[in-house]
């Protein structure tokens, strides 16, 4: 369970104003989709919300506890990079393992969790392979198990499934869809650019642009009553 209240966030690289004011709530179970154009900020707002990026303006509150200077991995939050980031040295069961050995869980607490994610994503067949043996929909589901075996309360993923070819990029947005379903007391925060994916995936889409939010609701509220044209145009409304 957890719940996200942005208020008044923003970020500054130096004299570079990327994000201003920033107002949202995010409800427990959530799929916020966030969409907007390339560099408007998107990957510097969850980056924001995992803690690997300075907040330099307004507050992040996760259960009502101020998060701003709690450094990532007390933050219960877990990001899901692209599959190119996973250890290609490392078999699938050790890249999932990873981070819990790292936090010192025992061997039987990360067993028990890499078997849970393994089994969730149907990856038991492939445990022992190297990143590379596999194809690129079951790397791109060993970096989902790298966060599942966290037992996160809130999941971020940026753009997962962008270096995937056009089959396989259907194929594991329905796999993300039904591992949300599966888990509906996660929040999850998704960025994209692709229409398709905010559409089908999302409870509430965020646009962003200038810096801010252009609009946020539900997707057929934002396809049906676009508060401008730029939003329109993004979510791809009849004009
Ligand atoms: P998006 O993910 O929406 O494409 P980003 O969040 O990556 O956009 O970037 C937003 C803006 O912030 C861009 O103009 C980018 O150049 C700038 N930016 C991102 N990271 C840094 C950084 N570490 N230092 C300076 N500028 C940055
Ligand atoms: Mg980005």
């Amino acid at each position: 369970m957890a719940e996200l209240k942005l208020s008044g966030i923003g970020k500054s690289f130096g004299p570079v104003e990327v994000l201003k004011d920033i107002d949202l709530h995010i409800d427990t179970g959530e799929f916020i989709v966030f969409v907007g154009p390339s560099g408007c900020g998107k990957s510097t707002l969850l980056r924001m919300i995992a803690g690997l990026e300075r907040i330099t303006a307004g507050t992040l509150e996760i259960d009502g506890v101020r998060m701003n200077d709690v450094p990532p991995a007390s933050r219960g939050i877990a990001m899901v990079f692209q599959s190119y980031a996973l250890y290609p040295h490392m078999s699938v069961r050790d890249n999932m393992a990873f981070s819990l050995k790292i936090a010192g869980k025992s061997r039987a607490e990360i067993d028990a969790a890499v078997a849970r994610a393994a089994q969730t994503l149907q990856l038991d067949p492939y445990l022992d392979r190297l990143p590379k043996a596999l194809s690129g929909g079951q790397r791109q589901r060993v970096a989902i198990g790298r966060a599942i075996v966290r037992d996160p309360k809130v999941y971020l993923f940026d753009e997962p499934l962008s270096n995937l070819d056009a089959a396989l990029r259907v194929a594991t947005r329905i796999e993300i869809a039904q591992l949300a379903e599966a888990m509906p007391d996660s929040t999850m925060i998704y960025v994209t650019h692709d229409q398709v994916e905010a559409m089908t995936l999302a409870d509430r889409i965020v646009v962003l642009a200038d810096k801010g939010i252009a609009q946020a609701g539900p997707p057929l509220e934002l396809y049906e009553k676009p508060r401008s044209e730029f939003v329109a145009r993004f979510i791809g409304s009849p004009a």
